[in-house]
């Protein structure tokens, strides 16, 4: 899921501008688990906006903002606030609030800041375990990821920084590459880190990055 964090309101109402009516939108999936875009957020805003003198002709969880077939659907029970509205602020990750910019006819505000790719520990605690590299080392790395969990992003072992088994970039945390070691040793695997590790190519995985399903489903 997408990890998010609520932007200062001031900041939110300096991007809103002069535009008094809005129609303020959130996201059911990421920004809902991260208490950053659900309802009881969307509900929050709206009322902070009011607060601030300006009018909110409606509120909407989108099922998925970035899902461009879920919020033309979605958006659909908002199309008369949307034509009365100034513009609409997104309480979602980057990816919805262009989504949606793309479905309405209106200013879209951005509401959140996007962070990383994380796993959930629980609410409020996300961790990134993946930073989205574009080819996969787990099979060789006994399912721990260099690229995340390395502050270099090392993705051939250790750096020289590393000592007794602690990160030199935090004295706190653990060399990933220890527990790496540890697992490929403990699952007597040690073999499969013998081939170098080039940084994902560039050309096959330039910005911005577009997937296509193959036709027939699964390579
Ligand atoms: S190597 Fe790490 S960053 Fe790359 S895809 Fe695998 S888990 Fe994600
Ligand atoms: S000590 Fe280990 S985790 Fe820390 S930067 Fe060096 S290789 Fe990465």
């Amino acid at each position: 899921m997408i990890v998010t964090t609520q932007k200062e309101f001031s900041d939110v109402l300096a991007a809103l501008g002069a535009g008094r009516r809005w129609v303020v939108v959130g996201c059911a999936e990421c920004a809902a688990i991260c208490q950053t875009g659900g309802s009881a957020q969307v509900e929050e805003m709206a009322r902070r906006l009011e607060d601030a003198g300006r009018e909110v002709l409606a509120q909407v969880s989108l099922a998925s903002p970035c899902d461009r077939r879920l919020s033309r659907r979605d958006l659909r029970h908002v199309e008369a606030e949307l034509r009365a509205a100034d513009g609409v602020l997104c309480l979602s990750c980057g990816g919805g609030v262009q989504a949606v910019a793309g479905l309405v006819d209106r200013p879209v505000v951005a509401g959140l800041d996007a962070h990383f790719a994380g796993t959930v520990e629980r609410l409020g605690v996300f961790h990134e375990e993946c930073a989205l590299c574009g080819d996969c080392l787990l099979n060789e790395t006994a399912g721990t990821c260099p690229v995340a969990l390395c502050p270099k992003g090392l993705r051939n072992g250790p750096c020289e920084g590393s000592h007794d088994g602690r990160c030199e970039a935090d004295a706190e945390a653990e060399c990933v590459w220890e527990r790496i070691h540890a697992r490929l040793a403990e699952a007597g695997s040690e073999e499969c880190f013998t081939a170098f590790h080039r940084a994902p190519d560039p050309n096959r995985w330039g910005r911005p990055r577009t997937t296509r399903a193959p036709a027939g489903g699964a390579r």
